[in-house]
């Protein structure tokens, strides 16, 4: 007769939160630069000339990053995103993926870029080791797009970097548009028209209260609802089951076979509930909130000699507290607390 099975202490190290939300992503702020200005993330009024930006001894070194990233995958961790900030002006960040894609247990590594440098990088890229790419395009059109990025940077520019970024097999591309009344809202028939038929999806963005710079208000947010209702009167849509627990995009796709779209409703159908994120804030900082007013200095434990055990200690218990739901609570009252800027948290 077989043995009885032993049964084993628990060794599972994954961790949860207050609200029993488990982590499994985190997004990785490389750099607090950028060479767009964004009217609704860097506004060139407060980000200027004379913006002080951080100085390079604050900012994480790549390998303080892979020690906080080798840190939080046996808290559950799976997937990492970079992000910024511009990640792709921060130099020889292939050196950063490579040190990455070497890390047992993730299972994705992607990054968000706004394309301006994706043609030149992404075989780089690629070849270290990066999976997927996220490219934001606010527009198909000169003047709205260069109103956007104001920098004047034109769209076929970012075009050719998704399709350096395909031919280098780091498709499916998504497409991030964030949709700001007044400013773009013919871009949303304009985009889905355009990839409609590919496999390149397009993912609408809500205009979201992120900083305390960009003067966010409510009559700006174009609700997914009405980005939604434009798609389905050209070409009819349905949506689709979330792939996975956490997903941020709700999925529609086109009935007639065309591909996908998603939308990303933080505004009008907060998703708090499924957040299974934390961000890395390019100075070291850790936050569980996109909308957080301060983060968890990991930077001061990583350069005092702080063991392995150390910082996953630390992480389990910054984790292990949180009860973060600010999109589920937002007000009026909240829309004027202070907040970190998207720029510098990452998006
Ligand atoms: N620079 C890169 C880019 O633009 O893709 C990465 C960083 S950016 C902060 C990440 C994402 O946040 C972008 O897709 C951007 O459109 C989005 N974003 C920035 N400010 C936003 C806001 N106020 N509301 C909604 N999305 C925003
Ligand atoms: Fe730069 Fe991205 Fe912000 Fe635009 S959204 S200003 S590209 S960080
Ligand atoms: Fe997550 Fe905070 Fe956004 Fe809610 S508001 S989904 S907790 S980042």
């Amino acid at each position: 007769m077989a043995a009885p099975a032993t049964i084993h202490p628990m060794t599972d190290a994954r961790v949860t939160d207050r609200l029993g939300r488990p982590l499994r992503d985190l997004r990785v702020s490389v750099t607090d630069r950028c060479n767009f200005r964004c009217v609704y993330c860097m506004p060139r009024e407060v980000f200027g000339r004379d913006h002080a930006f951080l100085p390079r001894a604050e900012i994480l070194e790549f390998e303080e990053i892979a020690r906080v990233v080798r840190a939080v995958v046996p808290l559950g961790v799976r997937k990492v995103r970079l992000t910024g900030g511009e990640p792709l002006v921060r130099r020889n960040l292939d050196g950063l993926v490579r040190l990455l894609a070497g890390v047992e247990g993730l299972d994705d590594l992607t990054l968000t870029t706004n394309g301006s440098l994706l043609a030149a990088r992404a075989p780089a890229l690629a070849d270290a080791g990066l999976r997927r790419v996220t490219v934001s395009l606010d527009a198909l059109d000169d003047p709205t797009f260069m109103r956007m990025n104001d920098v004047g940077f034109p769209v076929a520019r970012v075009l050719d970097g998704i399709s350096a970024a395909i031919a280098a097999g780091l498709g499916p591309v998504k497409v991030n548009t964030v949709v700001r009344r007044g400013m773009n809202e013919h871009a949303v028939a304009d985009l889905a028209g355009h990839f409609r038929g590919t496999d390149t999806v397009v993912r609408f963005i809500e205009y979201m209260d992120v900083g305390s710079s960009n003067g966010w208000r409510m009559d700006d947010v174009v609700p997914a609802a009405e980005i939604l209702a434009t798609i389905d009167a050209r070409w009819p849509i349905e949506p689709v089951d979330p792939g996975y627990r956490g997903e941020v995009a709700r999925r529609w796709h086109y009935r007639d076979g065309g591909g996908e779209i998603g939308v990303i409703t933080s505004v009008t159908q907060p998703f708090c509930g499924d957040c299974t994120r934390a961000r890395l804030s390019a100075d070291g900082q850790l936050f569980t909130c996109l909308f957080a007013a301060s983060g968890h200095d990991l930077r001061s434990l990583l350069r005092s000699g702080a063991t392995d055990d150390d910082l996953a200690d630390a992480l389990r218990g910054i984790w292990s507290d949180r009860s973060d739901r600010y999109s589920e609570l937002r007000s009026l009252e909240t829309v004027d607390l202070p907040k970190v800027e998207m720029s510098f948290i990452g998006g």
